[in-house]
């Protein structure tokens, strides 16, 4: 499942710290907070972002790498989070010239009288018929899910040889703040904003979620696989953390 998880601050730590240092794994840092009464190592993301590393006094420098590495993907979520409560991405209005996002790119929107469809991208346009307005919202969605459902599976085709999986297939709906989730009988669902994203992150998030029908946990195993699919894969995951809102509000 791509999607935030639980918060793991506790507040019962004593202040008291031996050593306080820095470690920079990828895009993130990390201040070291050490103390003789920790027995495992722990992060936390404090309201500002800044990122806490709570260690035992022994724990070496590759042992705090290898943990940071394999908690990456609730660090960036967690900071997702964050960020999104913190920011308010206006609502679309569906006026003339406002844009839309489609893999990546923004489209205007440009009213018009006559047209068989609600809504339709045409010449790199997104025409409205001026009777559909009131219902945009709708129509938009309606649009985003058929085009995610038919652009997804052509990913999830590419793919699942490759990762050696068979899904049942791709169901794409609103999955709330989650990009995607692989549920029952084999079947990989993604929220509609997917098709949103520019094509290699929402090819991430595809690999993400085939990956899961090995494995459901964000394990090493787990981030292995993603790995291997895609090399490149924690840019991706990256960048899905930091503008992954922007693309949030339609
Ligand atoms: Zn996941």
């Amino acid at each position: 499942m791509l999607s935030p998880l639980k918060s793991t601050h506790h507040h019962a730590e004593s202040p008291a710290t031996e050593a306080e240092a820095c470690i920079q794994v990828d895009d993130l840092q990390f201040t070291i907070r050490r103390s003789a009464r920790r027995q495992t190592m722990q992060i936390t993301v404090e309201r500002t972002g800044e990122l806490i590393l709570n260690a035992p006094p022994k724990v070496g420098i590759d042992q705090l790498r290898e943990f940071v590495s394999e908690k990456r993907f609730w660090i960036y979520t967690k900071l997702a989070e964050k960020d999104r409560l913190q920011r308010q991405v206006p609502r679309k209005e569906f006026v003339g010239g406002e844009g839309f996002l489609y893999l990546g790119r923004s489209h205007r929107l440009k009213l018009v009288d006559d047209q068989d469809a609600p809504l339709k991208l045409v010449n790199g346009r997104f025409a409205l018929r001026h009777d559909a307005q009131a219902g945009a919202r709708e129509h938009f969605i309606r649009w985003y899910s058929e085009r995610a459902r038919v652009w997804l599976s052509g990913r999830v085709a590419d793919y699942q040889s490759r990762m050696e999986v068979a899904p049942a297939g791709v169901k794409v709906q609103d999955l709330g703040y989650r990009w995607g989730s692989c549920g029952k009988g084999d079947w990989l669902y993604f929220h509609w904003k997917t098709i949103l994203l520019p094509a290699r992150i929402a090819e991430y998030v595809v690999v993400h979620e085939i990956a899961h029908l090995h494995e459901p946990h964000h394990t090493p195993a787990f981030w292995l696989r993603v790995e291997r699919a895609m090399p490149d894969y924690a840019q991706r995951m990256a960048w899905l953390a930091e503008h992954g809102i922007d693309v949030e509000g339609i």
